[in-house]
């Protein structure tokens, strides 16, 4: 007797997102205290069970410095914080309790993990604050496996302004007009190195000389459209238009107040997949399927209804196989797309 159709559908979208490679680009952690990440966690939205459970094949884990002062102190302490991270991100490329997980630090290494069944672990530096100014240390970040550099946060520091200056730490609207000297040596350093730009933060005119300037194309790891959502985080079809132009990838997240502006939540719905992939289609008609990826920023701010945490990860590819997205257009989202430009990043450094 066939199925109702209802159910083969689903039976498609299951066996579909088994076969992919998902790779979501921007997770935080807990710190300094938090849950063990091999346990199931009500605590934690990105655990290794529930990556598991969602079929969340890898992740980007940030070792996020929130912004302080520009001072000698303030860099020597998020230096430390940065490089302590790493080690506890790197521990969860360690597999125990029955649960299969590698540190990967390059695209090959990536796939090669996932062919192999582990979850890979994949770490990353949230804001350039953590560098200082003293550049040396981003091939050591490199060294302890760190993919990208997202240049700033909220506030500006010595590399880059932010898209939401910190009045309290005495921003003013600009610092730099956008990459500073110091900003535009960081990023040929990265480039030297084979680390990702990651743009996502940047004030507009920061994010525009990156991408101009970067050897290598960069990514916005959690950005959403901006025509869509008047949020100073989001990118504008200028900056999406340089993407294309460069060659570059916005990774849409789901942030609720990236997706729809709170005016618009009021009183309707709350936000959820639907508006995600909203973005996702709007990023593909104005700047084609190779230029977008998916992040969640969970256990950062993000959480959407039917996405809520790492274990409901089909529900994303339920929906854009609803869209009418093919397996390949699928597959490139959710990790071919940015693991192109992890391989040109890391040709670029070993040529
Ligand atoms: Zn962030």
């Amino acid at each position: 007797m066939p199925k109702p159709r209802g159910c083969a559908l689903r039976g498609r979208m299951t066996d579909l997102h088994a076969s992919l490679l998902t790779l979501d680009s921007h997770i935080d952690i807990p710190w300094p205290d938090g849950d063990d990440p091999f346990r199931e966690s009500p605590n934690r939205r990105v655990d290794l069970p529930k990556m598991r459970a969602g079929g969340l094949g890898a992740g980007c884990f940030a070792a996020y410095v929130p912004q302080g002062r520009l001072d000698a102190v303030g860099h020597a302490e998020a230096s430390a914080r940065a490089f302590a991270m790493l080690d506890r991100i790197a521990a969860m490329g360690e597999p125990r309790d029955g649960i299969l997980t590698r540190l990967c630090t390059t695209a090959d290494a990536i796939e090669q993990a996932h062919a192999e069944g582990a979850i890979a672990i994949v770490p990353a530096i949230e804001n350039a604050y953590a560098l200082g100014d003293d550049l040396s240390v981003i091939a050591r970040y490199r060294a302890k496996g760190a993919c990208y550099v997202t240049l700033t946060h909220n506030g500006h520091n010595l590399i880059a302004d932010s898209a939401i200056p910190r009045r309290d730490l005495g921003d003013g609207e600009i610092r730099h007009g956008g990459l500073s000297p110091l900003g535009r040596e960081a990023v040929a350093e990265m480039n030297r190195v084979g680390m990702l730009v990651d743009v996502s933060h940047l004030s507009r005119a920061a994010m525009l000389q990156a991408a101009q300037l970067s050897a290598t194309p960069v990514v916005a790891t959690h950005s959403s459209v901006r025509t869509l959502c008047d949020h100073r985080r989001n990118l504008d079809d200028d900056q999406l238009d340089a993407l294309r132009d460069t060659g570059g990838v916005i990774q849409v997240t789901a942030m609720p107040g990236f997706l729809r502006t709170r005016r618009e939540q009021v009183p309707s719905p709350e936000v959820g997949v639907g508006d995600l992939v909203d973005h996702i289609d709007y990023v593909v008609r104005r700047i084609g399927p190779t230029h977008v990826g998916i992040s969640s920023d969970f256990d950062g701010g993000g959480a959407i209804a039917g996405w809520s945490n790492a274990a409901e990860t089909p529900a994303v590819t339920a929906e854009l196989v609803r869209r009418g997205y093919g397996a390949q257009e699928i597959a490139g989202f959710w990790s071919g797309n940015f693991l192109r430009l992890m391989r040109l990043a890391e040709a670029v450094a070993s040529a």
